[in-house]
């Protein structure tokens, strides 16, 4: 894989010494038509899932602040913490897959920051400064009123969107109804919410005004990987030299054969991260097949077969792929499935109801007047069920009675509670200093949690 250098923008006009600001050519063609669909199709998903309610509860929440998580309406506590480990770990496997097989095409075509920046920021660019080459024009004239207007007009946009977006962001980590409570409150109610959401803002504005593509070719870590996970057999974007080599303008008289590629740099122009896929896979490029439609549209001017640059597997451009093996798809096809088994069986046996036992601090037993001993008891419950819940707490052993020191009959929905009793025995039933007991949760007839613990006594006390 070619090591080209991070600013090697081959579209850039001067910025600043350091950085080759990247003017990429305006989009356009079959598959930009595609990756639109899927780019607003993805979006709306994001703007939506955190206001769309499933039982009360929102689509998708990670609220890290009050550790409490929802998917698809179902409610995780901390407590559900290996669910999220396996979670993970599909999702890493799912990545290292995909990658394997279709190369960096999630970074082109689903990565949030790739949409946002190319299918809003960079469009809202095109309307208000024109396209490439007039940006450029604008970026390198005088500074006229014109030409602050635009950029004030520009800038200003950015950051209203960017607000909005930050406030998306929130109601993933909040909740779309906290949410809602800081932007309807008085103001001074909520200067926290009101300080993240600025936060969020300037950052977003940052990325999507400035940072732009050195997220994805220096900061994001999957680019990086990249490197490591494709192979001979990946298919990736891919500029096809045995056809379009010796590149040049058509002449109808050549005495040398000529390649397809007429040397026009369209390739070139529209690509987001300013590389020349013509000389190579490199790891600035995302995939975004902008290369691809561009090419076809000169191919087609020209009347040559489309897909000079197109979707091809590494090792059949370089002339390496000698047999087909895909071991490596199949071995992480296995994992997957195989994590994907186990997570799936720890959510449909995942328990309704959380419980953590404790005997009261400092307390062994005491011992009552009526010839009976007792222990004390802490219950911590949470309901995750997503609804109220009627409560009983059952012991297994029949000599062993339960006395509540705070009754309650239900769980509220999305409650925490904390409860205490005794356990208590009468004093002929000791058998052992210590014995093992199980406590089991009712909700109803049905059992939903058991809860293990022991009991103190000292025997032979009639
Ligand atoms: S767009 Fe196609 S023809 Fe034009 S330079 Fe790129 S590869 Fe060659
Ligand atoms: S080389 Fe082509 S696919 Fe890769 S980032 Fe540039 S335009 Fe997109």
């Amino acid at each position: 894989m070619s090591t080209a250098v991070v600013n090697s923008a081959n579209n850039g006009g001067s910025k600043s010494k350091k950085r080759q600001w990247i003017y990429a050519k305006k989009p356009q063609g079959e598959l930009y038509k595609k990756r639109q669909w899927v780019g607003y199709s993805l979006l709306l998903f994001l703007f939506a899932a955190p206001f769309i309610k499933i039982n009360g509860e929102p689509f998708l929440m990670f609220n890290i602040i009050d550790r409490k998580f929802s998917i698809l309406g179902n409610l995780f506590y901390p407590q559900d913490l290996y669910i999220f480990v396996f979670g993970m770990l599909i999702v890493m496997v799912c990545v290292v897959l995909f990658t394997v097989v279709f190369g960096r095409v999630w970074c082109g075509w689903t990565c949030p920051q790739t949409i946002f920046l190319e299918l809003i920021f960079r469009r809202i660019e095109y309307w208000i400064e024109g396209d490439w080459q007039q940006q450029k024009k604008l970026d390198a004239g005088p500074n006229t009123d014109q030409k602050q207007l635009k950029k004030f007009l520009k800038h200003t946009i950015f950051l209203i969107i960017s607000f909005f977006i930050s406030n998306i962001f929130l109601s993933y980590i909040i909740g779309a109804d906290a949410l809602i409570k800081i932007i309807t409150d008085p103001l001074d109610q909520h200067i926290g919410g009101l300080i993240s959401i600025i936060i969020f803002t300037l950052v977003f504005y940052g990325v999507f005004a400035y940072v732009r593509e050195i997220v994805c070719i220096a900061i994001c870590p999957y680019g990086r990987l990249q490197g490591v996970l494709l192979d001979d057999q990946s298919v990736t974007v891919a500029y096809d030299h045995r056809r379009g080599e010796p590149r040049g303008k058509q002449q109808k008289d050549a005495k040398t054969s000529q390649g397809d590629c007429v040397d026009c740099k369209l390739c070139v122009h529209v690509c987001p991260t300013g590389i020349d896929i013509r000389k190579g896979l490199q790891l600035e490029c995302v995939s975004c097949t902008a290369c691809i439609d561009a090419c076809d549209a000169v191919m087609d001017k020209i009347g040559k077969p489309k897909k000079l640059i197109g979707f091809y597997p590494m090792g059949e451009i370089e002339g390496t792929l000698k047999k087909k093996n895909n071991t490596r798809t199949i071995a992480y096809s296995i994992v997957l499935v195989a994590l994907m088994s186990v997570f799936c069986f720890l959510l449909f046996n995942r328990s309704q109801v959380d419980g953590r036992l404790l005997r009261a601090k400092g307390s062994t037993y005491q011992l009552r007047d009526d010839k009976t001993i007792s222990n004390l008891y802490s219950l911590e419950l949470i309901n995750k069920s997503g609804k109220e819940m009627p409560f009983k707490l059952v012991c297994d052993d029949p000599r062993l009675k339960i006395q509540l020191v705070n009754p309650i009959q239900k769980l509220s929905k999305d409650g925490h509670a904390t409860l205490s009793f005794f356990l208590i025995i009468a004093n002929k039933d000791v058998e052992t200093y210590k014995s093992n007991v199980k406590l089991a949760i009712y909700s109803g007839d049905k059992k939903v949690e058991t809860l293990k613990t022991t009991f103190i006594a000292p025997p032979g006390m009639n």
